[in-house]
């Protein structure tokens, strides 16, 4: 038996589909949802995520303005940037593209982002909200992996979720997330002793370590739902997960590809957010 894939490229395509559709409307009351990125330094990474949103910005409707600044950037200037950014009217979501140079501390730039346009969910207001179950900007990418299980029917609620990775940006927030679906999770990381041990027992596992493949066939319950977020570049150029997929989906129910999974996913997210945030705003006023 082989697993059903988890298609993040059409899920992505229904969000986006949904988004314009409120773009239009909101379009009526004279609202168009906007969207500042800003991107210090020429990391080419970050150049090409910062092309990709303005092109979905662009694709949805959305307003959108691209701050290039050079690495040498102070801490000062930019502060300065986001203080204005956050009085702007048009802008309702203000995302810094990390990483930032080092000369930056990066907490002292996402603590600036008013907590209304924190569209990517990392302020500590924001996570603090999200821990308590209150209402908050997600951050997209753990938004994303809960939005590809309900949208493929894929409850989580009683079931056993296996979180592999801690970080922040990924591991943390997406175990809160499934814990708030009601799944029972144990959060996993470099010093976990029996981590096949733990993972054989999943429903659900969700990989967000960086380390190509490291989840095998022999990890996997018959069944269990496989959620790839890893994003790894091997030596002949090619991209892979976290997990083995070509052995993990002989033996798993349902399985996120790489590329094409949870990737796909996370400046969807990014403009939902913002679309939420231009919503609250007008309800405000
Ligand atoms: P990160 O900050 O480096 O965190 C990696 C986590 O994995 C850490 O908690 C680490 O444990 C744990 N870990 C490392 N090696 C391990 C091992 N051998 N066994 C068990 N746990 C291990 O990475 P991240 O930012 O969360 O990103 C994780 C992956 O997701 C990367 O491949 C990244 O490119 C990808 N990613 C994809 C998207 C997307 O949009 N698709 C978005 C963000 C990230 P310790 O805490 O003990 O060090």
């Amino acid at each position: 038996m082989s697993a059903q894939w988890i298609d993040g490229k059409k899920i992505s395509g229904e969000i986006r589909e949904e988004i314009k559709q409120e773009v239009a409307r909101l379009k009526e009351r004279g609202i168009r949802p906007g969207l500042a990125v800003v991107l210090v330094g020429d990391d080419p990474a970050s150049q090409v995520y910062v092309r990709n949103k303005a092109r979905t910005c662009e694709e949805l409707g959305f307003y959108s303005e691209v701050h290039r600044l050079p690495a040498e950037t102070s801490q000062a200037e930019l502060l300065e940037l986001v203080a204005r950014l956050n009085g702007q009217d048009n802008v309702h979501g203000i995302l810094v593209q990390l990483p930032l140079p080092k000369h930056i501390e990066e907490k002292a730039v996402i603590d600036a982002i008013a907590v209304e346009k924190d569209v990517d969910g990392f302020h500590p207001v924001s996570v603090g909200n999200m821990v308590i179950g209150d209402d908050a900007l997600l951050p997209c990418t753990p938004a994303g992996v809960i939005e590809l299980l309900k949208r493929s029917g894929l409850s989580a609620a009683g079931k056993h979720a296996v979180v592999i990775g801690r970080s922040n940006i990924v591991g943390k927030p997406v175990s809160l997330l499934l814990q708030r679906e009601h799944a029972t999770v144990t959060m996993c990381h470099s010093r976990t002793p029996n981590l096949p041990e733990l993972a054989r027992q999943a429903d659900i596992i969700v990989a967000a370590v960086g380390v190509p493949k490291l989840v095998k066939a022999d990890w996997v319950k018959p069944g269990a739902v496989v959620i790839d977020v890893g994003v790894n570049r091997l030596p002949d150029g090619k991209l892979c997960g976290d997990v083995d997929f070509d052995e993990v989906a002989k033996v798993a129910g349902w399985i996120t590809p790489v590329p094409g999974g949870v990737g796909p996913m996370t400046i969807t997210m990014l403009m939902k957010n913002t679309l939420k945030a231009a919503l609250a705003k007008a309800d405000q006023a």
